[in-house]
């Protein structure tokens, strides 16, 4: 595979490799599409480390992250769930929105995330000690918009911790252009109507429109779809169902193209 494309922003690689070589797990603060999933990718691939990504929701519970009994034949066999086959592989963990899974799999990180770097089994009556080279790196969308849920601070203070946010004009330029093969004029014309979106805080969003969106515009309009419509279907569409705002939307995109 090649390396996947990531833009460096500020310190986060130097974070990430010190984090790793002294076996602290990290935190990804941040709203979505803020290039977290794509940070880690990056650094997994630059490491040469074996990815394991749990998408976490309000269904995931420890054994989905630890493993499970499972029925073949006459048979129940025992298989590992990501977390465990991480932990013996001494891969990197990668739970994506840690803080929508269920409270059970914190009793699994605690053990983990601290000195004794060990996960209990309790189905087996396991424990394993994490391979020397196992990492654990969580995202996190922290609670200020409806709908999130909160990380326990007794949980959160075992991660060393980065916050993401959307890049600045230029260097989110450089994304689209480099992501989608966009031309300059295009992604200058849909970063500011990003920055306008985002300082339409009376909009009452609950998230406001994300690098992934504006990357999603510029695939549409790199692809043939008019400059406009791209923008109202990657843009202002998946931000609200409300539809006056919808339409405020598409009016502040019209008047900006
Ligand atoms: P998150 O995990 O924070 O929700 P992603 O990593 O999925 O966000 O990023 C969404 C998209 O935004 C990516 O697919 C990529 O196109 C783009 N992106 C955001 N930040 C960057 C960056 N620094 N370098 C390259 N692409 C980025």
């Amino acid at each position: 595979m090649n390396q996947p494309y990531y833009k460096i922003i500020d310190q986060e690689e130097a974070i990430f490799e010190h984090a790793y070589k002294n076996k602290l797990p990290l935190l990804l603060k941040g709203p979505t599409g803020t290039g977290k999933s794509r940070f880690v990718e990056y650094m997994a691939h630059k490491m040469g480390k074996k990815l394991y990504t749990v998408a976490c929701h309000e269904e995931t519970s420890s054994t989905d992250l630890i493993g499970r009994y499972i029925i073949k034949g006459a048979e129940t066999i025992w298989v590992d769930g990501p977390m465990t086959r991480a932990v013996k592989e001494g891969a990197l963990l990668y739970l994506d929105e840690v803080a929508e899974a269920r409270p059970d799999i914190v009793v699994a990180l605690h053990s983990l995330t601290d000195h004794r770097r060990t996960l209990f089994i309790d189905k087996t009556g396991e424990s394993i000690v994490a391979d020397e080279s196992f990492m654990l790196v969580a995202t996190y969308n922290p609670g200020y918009q409806k709908g999130f849920k909160e990380l326990k601070p007794s949980t959160r203070q075992r991660f060393i911790s980065l916050s993401f946010a959307y890049p600045e004009n230029k260097i989110e330029t450089e994304i689209l252009i480099n992501e989608t093969g966009v031309d300059e004029d295009i992604a200058k014309k849909l970063i500011k109507i990003g920055e306008k979106i985002r300082n339409l805080t009376e909009l009452g969003l609950a998230e406001t429109v994300s690098t992934r969106l504006l990357v999603d515009a510029a695939i549409l309009i790199k692809s043939g779809l008019p400059l406009r419509l791209s923008c109202f279907v990657a843009i202002a569409e998946p931000l609200t169902d409300d539809e006056d705002t919808v339409e405020a939307l598409k009016d502040l995109i019209s008047l900006s193209i």
